[in-house]
Order: C-alpha cells, then sequence, then structure tokens
C-alpha cells in the first residue's frame, strides 16, 4: 500500500493550484501523494485544478527512465521490483512503482492489493510506491497512471517502475506509457510459457526468467533457450534494440543489476538516435486520440436522441429488419436529425 503517512492536520486545509505546483516541485510526497488523489477525484472542480496542476507541471516531466514490468500473477513481480528497487535506492536513485490494476474495482478486492507487498521498499525515504486507483476502467486506470507518472517525474523521480496484474489487456495498456517493457516469465517451458500470449512477448524489450535459482537453474536455461528461438521470428519490439532472454531471481537478487545494467544500455543507445523520444511522442498521439475518442464516444451514447432511438434499432437489428451497418448509420445521424437542444422525443 502507500508508504505515505497523511498528516491530519494539511489534510483539512484545501491546497491551491500554486501550492501544489510548488509542493510537488519541491519532491514534498505529502503533496504529491494528495496532488495524484486530486487527479484520481471524480469531481468536476478537482479536474478542473489537477488539469491545470499537470499543465503547469508539463515543463517539468519526461526526465524519468519509465519502465513497465509485468507477468502473470505469481511470475514474482512484486519481489522482483523490491530487489530492484532498493538496489536503485542505494545507488542513490529516487524511485516511484505505480500499478496498473483494473482488478482493484472489484468488490472482492484485487490481485495486486490485497497482500502486502514491498514491505522493505515501503520503508524507503527515496521510494514512492502508489497504488492503482480504484473503481475505475482499464482506460479510467491508465490515464491516472500516465497522469500520475508526469506528476512523479516533477518531483524529481530518475525512475518510473509501472507494474500491471498481467491479465487481459493491462499489458496493453502499459506498453503506451512506458519507454522499456520487461516481461518476466516463470522457469519451464510449455504449459506455463503458455500462458503468456504471443503478443505479449512480442512488445517486450527484454524478457527475464524469473526465479531461476537453484534447483530451478537449468529448468530456466531451457525455457531461455526456448524464447530466444521463439523471439527470433518476430520482430524486435522496439527498433534498433534486440529483445534479449536473461535469467534472474528476484528472491536472491541473482541477475537483477544485470537487467538494470540492460536497462541502461536501452537508453543510452537509443537516446541518442531520438528512438525513445520518437515512441514517446507517438505514445502522446495516441493517447490525444484516445481521449477524443472516449468523449465521441460519451457523447453519442448521452444524446438524448441517441438514447431515444436506440432500443427500437437494437430491436430491429435482431429481428433481421435491418443490416447493423444501416442501424449504425442511422444512430450515427440521429444527433443531426432534431435541432440541438431537443429532448430527443420523436416528433
Ligand atoms: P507477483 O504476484 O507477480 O507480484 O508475485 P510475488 O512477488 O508476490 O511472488 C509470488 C511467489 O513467488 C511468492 O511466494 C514469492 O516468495 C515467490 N517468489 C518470488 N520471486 C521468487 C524467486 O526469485 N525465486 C523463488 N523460488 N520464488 C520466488
Amino acid at each position: 500500500m502507500s508508504n505515505e503517512i497523511p498528516r491530519p492536520a494539511q489534510r483539512r486545509r484545501e491546497l491551491s493550484v500554486d501550492d501544489y505546483v510548488a509542493g510537488v516541485r519541491a519532491g514534498d510526497r505529502t503533496i504529491l501523494a494528495r496532488a495524484i488523489t486530486l487527479l484520481e477525484s471524480d469531481s468536476r472542480r478537482h479536474e478542473v485544478q489537477a488539469q491545470e496542476v499537470l499543465h503547469r507541471l508539463l515543463p517539468f516531466t519526461g526526465r524519468a527512465k519509465r519502465v513497465g514490468i509485468t507477468g502473470v500473477p505469481g511470475v514474482g513481480k512484486s519481489t522482483f521490483i523490491e530487489s530492484l528497487g532498493c538496489q536503485l535506492v542505494e545507488r542513490g536513485q529516487k524511485l516511484a512503482v505505480l500499478t496498473i490494476d483494473p482488478t482493484s474495482s472489484r468488490s472482492g478486492g484485487s490481485i495486486l492489493g490485497d497482500k502486502t507487498r514491498m514491505e522493505r521498499l515501503c520503508q524507503l525515504p527515496a521510494a514512492f510506491i502508489r497504488p492503482s486507483p480504484s473503481g475505475l476502467s482499464l482506460g479510467g486506470v491508465a490515464r491516472r497512471t500516465r497522469e500520475t507518472m508526469l506528476l512523479c517525474e516533477a518531483a524529481g523521480f530518475d525512475t518510473i517502475l509501472v507494474e500491471t496484474v498481467g491479465v487481459g489487456q493491462t499489458e496493453i495498456a502499459l506498453r503506451s506509457l512506458v519507454d522499456f517493457f520487461l516481461l518476466l516469465l516463470l522457469p519451464g517451458a510449455g504449459d506455463e510459457l503458455q500462458g503468456i500470449k504471443k503478443g505479449i512477448v512480442e512488445m517486450a524489450d527484454l524478457v527475464a526468467i524469473n526465479k531461476a535459482e537453484g534447483e530451478n537453474r537449468l529448468r530456466a536455461e531451457l525455457a531461455r533457450q526456448d524464447q530466444s528461438a521463439a523471439l527470433h521470428y518476430l520482430l524486435p519490439a522496439t527498433s534498433e534494440w534486440p529483445t534479449e532472454v536473461v535469467l534472474c531471481a528476484g528472491l536472491t537478487g541473482e541477475g537483477i543489476p544485470e537487467i538494470w545494467e540492460r536497462i541502461e544500455k536501452f537508453y543510452a543507445a537509443l537516446t541518442p538516435k531520438g528512438i525513445i523520444a520518437r515512441r514517446r511522442q507517438e505514445q502522446s498521439l495516441a493517447w490525444l486520440n484516445d481521449l477524443i475518442l472516449d468523449e465521441l464516444k460519451r457523447r453519442f451514447y448521452r444524446d438524448a436522441r441517441v438514447q431515444a432511438r436506440l432500443p427500437a434499432i437494437q430491436q430491429a437489428l435482431l429481428r433481421g429488419e435491418i443490416t447493423a451497418v444501416r442501424a449504425a448509420e442511422t444512430l450515427l445521424a440521429a444527433p443531426r436529425e432534431n435541432p440541438a437542444g431537443a429532448t430527443g422525443a420523436e416528433h
């Protein structure tokens, strides 16, 4: 859970946009945590304020390494992040750990949130751990995580690790907001590896077979060879960067410094070529596009004229009286049928 200890006296006082901007810039963790809470708020007033804060902080963003980590539940993500995170902090880095976990919106609790994770890392002042916002769809969580990442960058964090639960679509959302994508796999080829869809391996900049210590070492090495052979036929996720398969063990720390070296090499090799900047630009444009599509869809379905016509058209489609294309055309034309401001009642 969050390693922030809220100070009750401060909690009560409302902060202005200036307070948020100055606090985040100064690296004040309490204010950073409050700014993230502001971003996650449903209230329109908070949204306006949060966007103003982000806008003002934008010039100070973009300097961190943005690293994504995924793998099926139980592969050892939190153990790995704890080990890597402690090592980075020992080297004097400031590290933020964020999570994309839409399952936290389910009432039964989340995959990542219901156990105590990264206890050692939580204790370190240079590490900031923020769990996934709850009650949101994947798109909503991804948006908040992206904005939280920007706030953390403005607060001076050197590295942002973003983790996903590794189920369903979360990896795709993660890929769209990080520079480097690390996939953790279990030792043992065959069934366990099949749990990871091919498409996910294609997105990886590095594949690490985790838990590769002791007796697992041999099985892990076989898995490494299998994965390397499979990757041979795939296009690399990042141009000019070959995706390698390595062994590691989050529990013992084996292979973790080498993985970090590989990540540093990625930045050292690709930053001068503009490849990372280009990826970030593409991500920004895709994000803009997503936001526009989401808003258009929301406005469409909220339009009273669409709502008035939708059930009948759906029924006509189900009865086979109208094609899906014609049904869509009719509905898409509905907002233009009546003068703006009409109630939507059919005349
Ligand atoms: P997550 O669900 O991916 O975050 O996985 P966890 O980090 O919670 O680890 C799941 C289980 O695997 C726990 O019981 C860990 O102790 C264990 N584990 C994690 N890393 C290693 C490792 O490197 N070697 C071994 N043998 N077990 C590990």
